[in-house]
């Protein structure tokens, strides 16, 4: 099991790194989030024995579960990549560093309301919906501006950028449309937030990263490709 996910993370650092290359950006430009939802704490152990910091999850409950497990990792990076119902928000405002998928102003006000002053600022993307028809669960890029200047108002979130699941895709020169979509809102909201630190797109998948590394992704989320098929 050991050699497998490390075997695993080896691939996906190379692929991202050969992504990275052929789009012409540095081997910095973007950082692996390792997805676990669905799978044990004990390959969530693995993973972080090889190197791996960063995670992300989408079910609440599991998510505290597995955090429990592994208390001892205390250099985890918790991401919470999922859709947020405001009942949950206030488990999520204090057991993440990042949550990728704010999507409206009342999860946003009730994260910021909840979130405990000692741990320092909840880092926030807004999740964006491009592709209309198969994600109905994230702000319409008409109402993105609003939210985003709502957010960096909001004294425990800091706005750090945009996130987006476009619907699947097999044709890789098709797949870049959404994500080119997505790098175009983040830095029109540059210009008209010149002070948020406006520096993540979160965007890639198993199935897309190198269209979405072409097209600026500085944050992939890849499960299946390090963890395997989810049941
Ligand atoms: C499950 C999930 C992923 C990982 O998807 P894979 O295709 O397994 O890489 C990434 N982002 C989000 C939001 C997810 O829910």
């Amino acid at each position: 099991m050991t050699t497998m996910i490390a075997d695993a993370l080896t691939s996906a650092r190379q692929r991202l790194s050969r992504a990275l290359q052929d789009a012409g950006r540095n081997s910095d430009d973007a950082s692996l989030l390792a997805v676990s939802k669905t799978k044990p704490a004990e390959l969530v152990r693995e993973a972080w024995q090889n190197g791996q910091r960063e995670f992300g999850e989408n079910y609440v409950q599991e998510a505290l579960d597995k955090q429990q497990q592994l208390s001892d990792l205390d250099d985890i990076i918790w991401h919470f990549i999922g859709p947020l119902q405001s009942n949950k928000t206030r488990e999520v405002a204090n057991h993440f560093h990042w949550v990728h998928s704010v999507n409206r102003e009342k999860i946003a006000r009730r994260l910021s309301d909840q979130r405990e002053d000692s741990l320092g600022p909840l880092q926030v993307c807004l999740q964006v919906n491009i592709s209309g028809e198969s994600s109905k669960s994230g702000v319409s890029l008409d109402e993105l501006p609003q939210l985003a200047e709502l957010v960096t108002s909001l004294p425990r979130l800091e706005l750090r950028g945009l996130m987006a699941i476009p619907a699947p895709c097999d044709d890789p020169q098709r797949q870049r449309e959404p994500f080119a979509i997505l790098r175009g809102a983040l830095e029109q909201l540059r210009s008209t937030l010149p002070h948020a630190q406006l520096d993540t797109l979160s965007m890639g998948m198993s199935g897309d990263l190198e269209a979405a590394v072409f097209e600026g992704a500085t944050m992939v989320r890849l499960g299946t490709a390090i963890f395997g098929a989810r049941h």
